[in-house]
């Protein structure tokens, strides 16, 4: 499948570590749960807690987006839940991307029916040219363009999550 470098290992690093910076400045004193959705983010919140200088629990989502590989539907089903009670903690929702938004602000919708202390939303990528519902990202890695992106967690057919680095996947010799 031919690709095309995104954005380097080294630069996905310092961003990061600048996020995980700016979340303990943000959350001090505060006991912090951090929810990855799986499976797309686990590369990112993988290396984004270790740069939070808190008491952080992790607890997991995953979920489940209906439609084809490249085009999300807005149909969400959250297939594991939450292993415990947000009630009265704060929480951090962890993307890998942000592309039409459905799939987050259905998550934020259910989320906070449980009642969190507060609810904010990291991600790593967000690709504003195709947003459907606008989402407010507190703690946002990089903007990208209109391209389906791999490495780094993503995938594309459950391959490449294992890059170090983000790719374009591009049609050229197809
Ligand atoms: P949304 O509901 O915002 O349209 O889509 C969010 C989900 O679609 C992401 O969590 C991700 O799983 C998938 N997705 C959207 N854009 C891309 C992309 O460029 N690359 C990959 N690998 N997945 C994407």
């Amino acid at each position: 499948m031919p690709m095309k470098p995104l954005i380097d290992a080294g630069t996905i690093a310092a961003r990061v570590a600048e996020l995980g910076r700016t979340i303990t400045n943000d959350f001090l004193g505060k006991d912090l749960v951090i929810v990855p959705v799986l499976k797309g983010s686990y590369v990112f919140a993988a290396d984004l807690v270790r740069h939070i200088e808190l008491d952080v629990e992790i607890d997991f989502l995953g979920v489940r987006s209906y439609g084809d590989q490249e085009e999300s539907s807005g149909v969400v089903q959250i297939t594991t839940d939450l292993s415990s009670s947000i009630e009265g903690k704060h929480v951090i929702l962890v993307e890998d991307i942000v592309d039409t938004g459905l799939t987050v602000s259905y998550l934020y919708e259910n989320l906070v029916t449980r009642q969190p202390a507060s609810l904010k939303l990291a991600s790593l990528l967000h690709k504003p040219a195709r947003t459907r519902v606008p989402v407010e990202i507190d703690y946002l890695g990089f903007t990208v363009e209109d391209v389906f992106i791999v490495g780094y967690g993503l995938d594309y057919a459950q391959k490449f999550r294992n890059l170090p680095y983000l790719a374009v996947l591009t049609d050229e010799g197809a």
